[in-house]
């Protein structure tokens, strides 16, 4: 199902029956089989899938999913987002997204590694063309980049690359630093609260997750709960997150980090916390759990955190949504610039990675908010419909209607 109600949406702006059409579809989607013989007893075997929604835009932008609840419906569903996310940062790229549907805990780094090499193998045409530029998602890191790259020989083209092989200084904290600021934002100019007197839950301590509490602590926040896989910590009077990350650094997960409270993740959720992020897992906030939320803004930091039943009792009860194709696109916009660096060769700073980032989102923050007031919309239908604004006239551009 796509994740944008084009109903709603034509309640507010004009879209052309043969945008409708061309936009609902998927653009291209290669499924495939990999199968790798390790030794003589190891048999590595899972289902890849790399999807465009759309390239009008530009080039098919999105991370590589290695895990082992990767569907078909998932990708398609990611790659679709990332469509309006590109288009609403403003940024010169469509959307898609791949998957690799195997547990990257259950092997090793040198299977990982031969998995990732025969997946450049099988979709060799998508990456040395530049027509498929992957990133990191849940499950793969710079390092994996750092691989495919090697097999490439593609530095525009594959993101996310730590910086000491052409990557960006900034970029893994780029998510993160994009949640965080936008954040900041929603809290003044919507909440009108200053940070030194906002509580925050997140929920998550990948990537995304800790970044975004790090950066909120920096800002002033007093983030009182984090979580991962292994369930979550609460501290009334804040965590110390540069502590939790050396932490977890030690030992791989926050579980048994003793200077909290332990609590479930769904405890997390429905914390009487300014801000909550959810930076972790897609349909954690549904129809089951809208209704006990306390934060009064859900900056959502994963993609898909809350169903379309959850979303209406959330604009029903007043609580403010900053939605994924605008909270967690820092990614996606450090991603352009470390393409953009690799075409030109420049070297870049972490300082100009954060500094287009903050000017991305601010600008695309400011646009929701004026569509937000004058169409009388939430903001998530706002973002939404100025990304399918921006399709349009891209895909006049081009001539495709
Ligand atoms: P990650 O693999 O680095 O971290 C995922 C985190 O989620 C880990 O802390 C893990 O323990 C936790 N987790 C897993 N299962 C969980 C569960 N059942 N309950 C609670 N926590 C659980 O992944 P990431 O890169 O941080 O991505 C997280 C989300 O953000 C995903 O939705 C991803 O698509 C989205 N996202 C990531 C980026 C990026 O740059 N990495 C950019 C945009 C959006």
């Amino acid at each position: 199902m796509p994740s944008v109600d084009f109903e709603k949406l034509k309640r507010c702006i004009k879209i052309p029956e043969a945008a409708e059409r061309i936009l609902v579809k998927r653009e291209k989607e290669i499924s495939f089989n990999l199968t790798i013989m390790l030794d003589e007893n190891t048999v590595i075997e899972g289902d890849c899938y790399v999807v465009y929604h759309n390239t009008a835009r530009g080039p098919a932008k999105g991370g590589i999913r290695f895990s082992p609840m990767v569907t078909l419906e998932e990708t398609r569903d990611l790659a679709e987002r990332m469509v309006w996310k590109t288009a609403l940062a403003g940024i010169p790229f469509g959307g898609g997204k791949s998957g690799i549907r195997l547990d990257p805990t259950k092997i090793t780094r040198f299977q990982k590694t031969a998995v990732l090499k025969e997946f450049v193998h099988m979709i060799q045409w998508e990456l040395r063309s530049g027509a498929y530029v992957p990133a990191p998602d849940m499950g793969t890191t710079p390092f994996d980049m750092a691989v495919i790259y090697g097999e490439t020989h593609m530095p525009e083209s594959i993101t996310g690359k730590p910086p000491r092989v052409g990557g960006l200084p900034g970029r893994r904290e780029a998510t993160g630093h994009g949640v965080a600021f936008v954040s900041i934002m929603g809290l003044q100019e919507i909440l009108r609260q200053v940070p030194e007197r906002t509580t925050v839950a997140v929920q998550g301590f990948g990537n995304v997750g800790s970044y975004t509490a790090l950066f909120l602590q920096e800002y002033g926040c007093k983030v009182q709960a984090v979580s991962d896989v292994s369930g979550g910590l609460y501290n009334e009077k804040g965590l110390d997150i540069a502590d939790l990350f050396e932490y977890t650094r030690l030992n791989g997960s926050i579980a048994g980090y003793d200077k909290a409270e332990s609590i479930t993740n769904e405890e997390l959720l429905l914390l009487d916390v300014d801000v909550l992020c959810p930076c972790a897992l897609e349909n954690v906030i549904h129809e089951g759990n809208a209704a006990d939320i306390k934060a009064r803004m859900i900056v959502e930091g994963a993609n898909g955190p809350t169903t379309a039943g959850a979303d209406a009792v959330l604009n029903e009860n007043g609580v403010v949504v900053i939605p994924d194709i605008l909270a967690n696109s820092g990614g996606v916009v450090a991603s352009y610039v470390e393409w953009r660096k690799a075409k030109s060769g420049s070297i870049t700073e972490a300082s100009e990675t954060y500094h287009t980032i903050d000017d991305r989102i601010g600008l695309a923050f400011s646009q929701m908010r004026e569509y937000n007031q004058k169409f009388k919309i939430d903001n998530r239908t706002a973002a939404q419909a100025i990304a399918v604004e921006e399709l349009i006239c891209s895909m006049r551009d081009r001539g495709w209607m």
